[in-house]
């Protein structure tokens, strides 16, 4: 299978997963015009697909492949063996994309660009899928130079994109697990409760709860949050800057980073 059959099955069968979840054992009610924010969410990445497509798509891969055949980067040039490259190389990826995510929310002009993917009115499963293309690019571009400097294996990466995929389209899906599990899982992993919070309109803990696969960073530098102030069910999701306005439609929203003021 290619790399990216590989992908696009892991991504439809999770999609399906949780979409048939949210029907049938959603979380929380349902807040807006749900099939106007899906059409808008998978609009958004559509074009995120084709411009990543146009641009620096197989980015990662290349820069994998790049430093695989020229004994470029740091595991390369330590001569790691293949296993210790792959656990560290997958664990360094989930770190970088978790110290990204904290810089988005602190540098203004990326949180410009980052508030699109907070401004959904509500959280589900395409909310993971709804970011700027140029968020998306940026952070294919972060995530090379990455790859290139530690010298990842391409394996690993196309398994690391595959699982923080899937991982986003989880970890925002309008699902709950029991408590008890929930609260095991999340020793290690991010779940849909514990990213509920990081969509919170209230700024404190929208700045927390940032990993995307592993939990373990949010825990290490304190930026872990268990539950909302509101409790899971009454928590308001978004940005209050959108609150009790007309939600943003396709355009507005790639304009958005470019006209209103970051907080
Ligand atoms: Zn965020
Ligand atoms: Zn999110």
């Amino acid at each position: 299978m290619s790399e990216t059959g590989f992908r696009l099955s892991v991504f439809l069968a999770i999609f399906v997963v949780v979409a048939y979840a949210e029907l049938h054992a959603a979380r929380r009610p349902k807040v807006g015009d749900w099939k106007q924010r899906w059409r808008i969410n998978l609009s958004i990445l559509v074009l995120d697909v084709v411009l990543a497509r146009l641009t620096v798509g197989a980015a990662a891969l290349f820069a994998a492949t790049y430093a695989s055949q020229f004994n470029l980067g740091l595991f390369n040039l330590i001569g790691l063996p293949f296993w210790a490259n792959a656990i560290l190389g997958f664990i360094l990826l989930d770190f970088a994309i978790y110290v990204q995510h904290v810089v988005t929310h602190r540098v203004p002009l990326l949180w410009r660009l980052h508030q699109v993917h907070h401004a959904d009115e509500d959280v589900d499963l395409t909310t993971g899928l709804r970011f700027h293309p140029l968020e998306i690019i940026l952070s294919l571009g972060y995530k090379s130079a990455i790859v290139l400097a530690l010298g990842i294996d391409p394996w690993v990466v196309v398994l690391f994109e595959a699982v923080l995929n899937a991982s986003a389209v989880y970890t925002h899906g309008n699902i709950g697990l029991p408590e008890r599990l929930d609260l095991f899982l999340r020793k290690f992993f991010c779940t849909p409760d514990m990213h509920r919070v990081h969509h919170s309109v209230i700024r404190e803990e929208t700045d927390s709860n940032y990993g995307f696969f592993l939990s373990v960073w949010d825990r290490m530098f304190g930026t872990y949050r268990q539950e909302p102030a509101l409790g899971q069910q009454a928590v308001v999701l978004g940005l209050p800057e959108y609150q009790n306005r007309a939600t943003p439609d396709f355009w507005q929203l790639l304009t958005l980073p470019f006209k209103r003021l970051p907080r």
